[in-house]
């Protein structure tokens, strides 16, 4: 009997060795197999792919609550929501340390009295809200001076600055088709308005310089741009990017009389230089944080020395309210830490590092000039 089975067994063994060999040959497209082929030098991946962990040792701490409270200059809340919502949102305020949010959707008119409605009644302290002009009239002759009554009326209801959104200059257009520029004159009695009742204007013009260049690889938002595809601003449809700036510069230049704040840093925290300029230029203008704080991450000693120069004139905002991702922005304004992670790779895929900023620059950036902007806020709740 055995010698009828052993060699039963060889020829069985063999069959799986071969087996196994076909396999290996040709693999099945396993994670397994991704993993081998991410091991083999020169192995291609995609941009978005490539996640390497870091091996860098050094000090370090996560600052999941601002050293002061602070004012968020650039943030929004939908007017109408419900009452646990609001709730929710101001315990994640308190959470880190944020002491006032100004939501800048307030829009005109009846959103503006849900909003005082629902927020303000119920958080007397921590809200402010910001109106924005209803484009829909602007063929009318008179629509400048309706809007700007319009802000009056908001501005009676509870609104304590005005909003532009990047609509303004990049999608708003006459009738016939023309965009309503930036500096265009229709608008002037708005910003007068804002300049007779001491009120700040918000402007968001363009949009990161990179969204209206070719989708290359050269671009350094191209994993943004791949994901988002309607972010980018091609020149056969928009305005370029150049063309924006210097009509928003002309803007700023001819209302001197009217406090104006460049959201998002005027798009040029990559060019400290030019935004530092752009201040000397203008006295009537201040610049926000808001979804740019990466670009300071990657400069810490450009950053911080312009910082320290231009503290009278930068305000601390985020735009989307998510309470995690504040602590970077913390991180990187506190922080001497090197080397750090930032939350959303599309928007930068470098590591960030922090500013060490001093505590009086802390304190001027986080609340002191939201402060002189928003002189309704109670100034006695803030450290001196
Ligand atoms: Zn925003």
């Amino acid at each position: 009997m055995m010698r009828f089975l052993l060699p039963l067994f060889f020829l069985l063994l063999l069959e799986i060795q071969g087996l196994k060999a076909v396999q290996e040959a040709s693999p099945p497209p396993s994670s397994a197999a991704t993993a081998q082929k991410e091991m083999i030098p020169g192995g291609e991946m995609t941009v978005r792919e490539y996640d390497p962990r870091s091996t860098l040792v050094v000090p370090g701490r996560e600052y999941p609550r601002a050293k002061y409270p602070f004012i968020d200059f650039h943030s929004h809340h939908r007017p109408n929501r419900p009452p646990e919502e609001i709730d929710q949102v101001v315990r994640d305020m308190d959470r880190i340390n944020m002491a006032v949010a100004v939501n800048l959707s307030g829009g005109s008119g009846e959103r503006i009295k849900a909003h005082t409605a629902n927020y303000v009644k119920r958080y007397p302290t921590r809200f402010v809200l910001f109106a924005s002009p209803d484009f829909s009239g602007i063929d009318e002759p008179d629509w400048g001076k309706k809007a700007a009554a319009q802000l009056e009326q908001d501005v009676r209801n509870g609104a304590q600055g005005l909003k532009l959104f990047k609509n303004f200059g990049l999608e708003v257009k006459y009738k016939d088709g023309s965009r309503l520029k930036v500096d265009d004159p229709i608008l002037d009695p708005i910003w007068e308005a804002c300049a007779r009742l001491r009120i700040p204007a918000i402007l968001h013009t363009g949009e990161p310089s990179e969204f209206f260049q070719p989708i290359d690889k050269h671009n350094e938002r191209w994993q943004e741009l791949i994901e988002h595809p309607d972010r980018a601003r091609p020149p056969d449809k928009y305005p370029r990017f150049e063309e924006l700036m210097a009509e928003r510069d002309r803007l700023f230049l001819k209302h001197k009389n009217t406090t104006f704040v460049a959201a998002h840093m005027g798009w040029h925290a990559n060019d400290l230089a030019r935004l530092g300029k752009m201040l000397d230029q203008t006295p009537n203008l201040y610049v926000e944080l808001a979804a740019v704080i990466y670009d300071f991450g990657r400069q810490p000693l450009t950053g911080h020395d312009w910082m320290v120069r231009y503290q009278d004139r930068v305000l601390m905002g985020k735009d989307i309210f998510a309470a995690s991702e504040y602590p970077t922005y913390f991180r990187v304004l506190e922080s001497r830490d090197e080397y750090f992670p930032y939350y959303r790779k599309y928007h930068a895929f470098w590591r960030m590092y922090g500013l060490s900023l001093p505590d009086e620059v802390l304190k001027k950036i986080y609340y002191k000039n939201a402060l002189k902007l928003l002189p309704k806020i109670d100034a006695s709740r803030f450290p001196r």
